[in-house]
């Protein structure tokens, strides 16, 4: 195995197990977005994936995120907050975020479109929906998100609506796990038949290292992967 034991080898081993499962599924390789997810990892590590041709970073905290882009501007980089957001960090994520997949709830949504009418900027989101029963993921319930994002369409213009984003159960049985992706891909179809004008869903952000082959097998656009590129992070980093 040490031919993969580079960041250059783990990331080529990944392309080709997305392609793989993008084959299993009938579907065309470059259907699904390789999304690294740099988080507690310096910049030295990104660096590195940056001199291997990646430029877009997933990161769960604003702090990281503005710690980062400054260590490394001017370089064209993709700032993607998938972290749990608080309401009072809305500033930051509009200031310094490329986009949020994290937006899961009204107030941060009219937070977010208050800084971002300040700063002069849009901002590319994703809903974040919980198909899990699991007390410990943040999400909104999918029975919300048809009224949610009318209200995005209609109220905070700033916020671009792109797709939806789930974490899937932490659980050894990948039917399990399968089913929480499904759920996300049958609710993003259920709400592509109401045509809510200037809402996109096309993207769905879904698959981790562990799960990421089953949630391209039900439809993923975009499989945010850490652990498998970057290696085992040393501290604990709360969803
Ligand atoms: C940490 C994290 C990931 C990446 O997890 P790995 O298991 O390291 O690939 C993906 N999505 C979210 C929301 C995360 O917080």
């Amino acid at each position: 195995m040490t031919s993969v034991d580079t960041m250059a080898g783990r990331i080529a081993q990944i392309q080709q197990r997305i392609a793989d499962a993008c084959a299993r599924a009938g579907r065309a390789p470059d259907s699904v977005v390789l999304l690294p997810v740099s988080k507690t990892f310096d910049v030295d590590a990104i660096r590195e994936a940056m001199a291997l041709g990646l430029t877009r970073f997933g990161e769960n905290k604003t702090q990281e995120i503005r710690q980062k882009s400054a260590a490394l501007a001017g370089q064209g980089l993709q700032w993607v907050l998938i972290g749990h957001l608080q309401t009072n960090k809305a500033r930051d994520a509009a200031r310094d975020a490329t986009e949020v997949q994290s937006l899961d709830r009204a107030d941060l949504a009219e937070a977010l479109h208050r800084r971002l009418v300040n700063e002069g900027r849009t901002l590319d989101v994703l809903i974040q929906v919980k198909t899990s029963s699991e007390p410990s993921k943040f999400g909104m319930a999918p029975d919300d998100v048809p009224a949610f994002l009318r209200l995005i369409a209609a109220d905070f213009p700033t916020l671009h609506v792109k797709g939806l984003m789930t974490l899937a159960v932490n659980s050894p049985d990948p039917e399990a796990v399968r089913a929480c992706f499904r759920t996300l891909r049958e609710l993003r179809d259920r709400l592509q038949g109401e045509h809510i004008a200037g809402v996109s869903l096309d993207r769905l952000s879904m698959g981790m290292s562990g799960d990421f082959e089953l949630a391209i097998e039900e439809g993923s656009t975009e499989v945010r992967i850490g652990t498998a590129i970057f290696g085992a992070r040393t501290y604990p980093d709360p969803q």
